[in-house]
């Protein structure tokens, strides 16, 4: 079955049986802690318990969410938590125990890093920084100890593409586990399975949610991984509500359509920053300039709607401010891959390996929402005039 009917079928079924008298086509939402039962079960019934036994070991939704997804990946098992964030720590404290050592890319999603560096320090287990672009060298990184490898690709603001099949190679030779944050391209577009990652990890916040009002995330492993990561997910008691499955659920439904619009429009935006004289870079890795983008094409089938550009001059903070407050359609704000267009600026002055380029100056972050493509260019050009003190 093609990708674009599981995103419709995936995970219905489980809760609206054909003997049902009142079936809807999406799955009902339950309130509860408590789940009653018969008191010969109750006294017969041993884990895992997932889905059932209790409001914090999931809910029909959660279930129904978790297979739909489960399915897209190519995965196992698939578990739901309550953020993007929350999947990355989850998995990675289900995975690391004191003494391990874990290497991290340096263009992760910036709490991950945090996470890493100030969490996972305190329970004994070092994580140490990997160039973005880090591919076969990753050899010189492995220590005796090292347990995983977290990857993000495309990097969060940065967007250097990881050569994926280097990495797991080398990996799986020394039984490294492997995890990959794919929130930028879902598997719609990349597939880390597919390729031998052991665990890939979505905020469906983004792109899977669709409108920007709910937060949630996913642990999608391989079979190897799968029972580990169901007990740890079941100790820890995680779940998501039911309406925030609910809606994850309803945003894959549209996720194949909004992505191509998404797609074109951010491409469509992108090439035409290009050509004019204000931008000295635009940093999407499906355009031709691009320096990696070989190793785009081999592992992605096509890009979503979140890329960078650049300004050539440097500006003054209130020239700045005068920018973001020209615009109408791009306003300020975290996160993205909602149907509105959003803005934000991120300066580095540090990152390990950080390209000096993209040193001390403002990276625009845009992610082209679903608006008609030449507002949103008359809207940047407003934008841009106002910055130029037009
Ligand atoms: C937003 C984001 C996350 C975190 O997701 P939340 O649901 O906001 O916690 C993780 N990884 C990437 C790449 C993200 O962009």
């Amino acid at each position: 079955m093609d990708i674009k009917t599981k995103l419709i079928k995936g995970g219905k079924y489980t809760i609206c049986p054909k003997d049902r008298e009142y079936r809807t086509i999406n799955p009902p939402i339950y309130k509860g802690s408590t789940i009653l039962m018969d008191y010969r079960d109750f006294k017969s019934s041993k884990p895992p318990f997932h889905g059932s036994y209790y409001g914090t070991l999931g809910n029909p939704a959660q279930l129904a969410l978790e297979e739909a997804i489960c399915e897209i990946e190519n995965g196992h098992l698939t578990r739901a938590c309550p953020s993007g964030i929350t999947a990355i720590t989850t998995a990675l404290m289900a995975l690391c125990e004191k003494g391990d050592h874990i290497l991290v890319c340096d263009n992760v999603y910036y709490p991950t890093m945090n996470f890493c560096n100030k969490i996972l320090k305190k329970f004994g287990i070092e994580a140490q920084t990997l160039p973005p672009d880090v591919g076969e060298n990753i050899i010189e990184f492995i220590k005796p100890n090292t347990k995983a490898i977290f990857m993000e690709s495309p990097g969060s603001n940065t967007f250097e593409i990881q050569d994926i099949e280097s990495v797991v190679k080398i990996a799986q030779e020394r039984n490294i586990t492997t995890l990959l944050d794919n929130t930028w391209a879902t598997p719609l577009f990349f597939r880390p399975l597919d390729w031998g990652i052991d665990i890939s990890i979505m905020s469906c916040t983004k792109y899977i949610g669709g409108h920007s009002d709910i937060l949630l995330g996913t642990i999608t492993t391989n079979e190897k991984h799968a029972k580990e990561m169901a007990k740890f997910y079941e100790y820890m008691e995680v779940f998501v509500n039911s309406e925030d499955c609910y809606l994850a659920l309803r945003g894959l439904r549209t996720l194949n359509v909004r992505m191509k619009y998404h797609e074109e429009s951010a491409l469509n935006i992108a090439r035409w920053l290009q050509s004019r004289d204000i931008i000295e870079e635009v940093i999407h890795p499906a355009l031709e300039s691009f320096k990696q983008k070989d190793l785009f094409r081999k592992y992605f089938s096509g890009s979503s709607g979140v890329f960078g550009f650049m300004f050539k001059k440097d500006y003054t903070e209130e020239q700045y401010e005068k920018f973001f407050d020209t615009l109408e359609l791009f306003p300020v704000g975290l996160s993205w891959g909602g149907v509105n267009s959003l803005i934000k600026s991120e300066t580095y002055t540090k990152r390990q390996y950080l390209n000096p380029k993209y040193k001390d100056k403002p990276i625009f972050r845009l992610s082209i929402g679903l608006e008609d493509t030449e507002d949103l260019k008359e809207d940047l050009v407003r934008g841009f005039q106002a910055l130029d003190g037009h």
